[in-house]
């Protein structure tokens, strides 16, 4: 990645926040920041060429990521399943149908990339558990790319955290993932905890009536709010 050198023309001024009253949040930066010549296009563009983990990764590398200068609301999952994997489009199967009914967003609008960015813990699929589920996103790809492409996501004004890896990897280690969702206002206006959307959270809710009951009639207002 180039470093800055004598010759390197300054970067230019991020633009000024075009709502003042929900300023963009403060994405985290990091000493491997975005090289001086990468714009979100460029940046994005080396993320989905990239076969880092290749030789670990079963169905081989497909990065997939969503991303847009004026994206306000940014998405961190998990990464990618078998069907996302197939289509090359994040949350194209029934996880995806459930976020976007949490969300209350129709297709047209989480697929807007004016709108929302996805960018997931790990950007590829990464293999199945021997005993059933899918393997964590792999360890190497977060801290290459979140660094590198955060930093020009600069109209986001929150950041869902869906499931417990995207939770860990921002929050940090700390409560577990029923907690951090119901305790959901504590990290707002910047950030909304959220389980992952699969099939095993809808035994998790109706165990936890409170998330349905008052997390995701919050959720919707806070994403009305970012995206009106
Ligand atoms: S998981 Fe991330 S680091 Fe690994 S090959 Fe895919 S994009 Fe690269």
């Amino acid at each position: 990645m180039p470093r800055p050198t004598a010759a390197t023309p300054p970067r230019p001024e991020p633009a000024a926040p075009s709502d003042p009253a929900r300023p963009p949040i403060q994405l985290p930066t990091q000493a491997h920041g975005p090289a001086d010549t990468d714009t979100l296009e460029t940046a994005a563009a080396a993320a989905r060429r990239c076969t880092v983990c290749a030789p670990v990764l079963p169905l081989g590398p497909r990065p997939i990521l969503q991303v847009g200068t004026g994206a306000r609301l940014l998405i961190t999952s998990q990464a990618p399943g078998t069907k996302a994997h197939l289509s090359g489009i994040p949350f194209e199967d029934a996880s995806g149908e459930r976020l976007r009914d949490w969300l209350e967003l129709d297709r047209a609008t989480f697929y807007d990339t004016s709108k929302v960015a996805i960018l997931p813990t790990g950007l590829c699929y990464p293999g199945r558990l021997p005993r059933g589920g899918d393997c964590p996103p792999r360890p190497e790809c977060a801290p290459i790319w979140h660094p590198r492409i955060l930093p020009l996501l600069r109209e986001v004004r929150c950041r869902l955290l869906v499931g417990a890896y995207a939770q860990r990897l921002v929050l940090g280690p700390g409560p577990g993932l029923a907690e951090r969702v119901r305790d959901f206002r504590r990290y707002l206006p910047t950030h909304f905890p959220l389980p992952h959307p699969s099939w095993r959270t809808l035994r998790w809710a109706a165990a936890n009536p409170w998330f349905e009951a008052e997390v995701l009639p919050a959720l919707r207002e806070v994403v009305r709010g970012v995206l009106r």
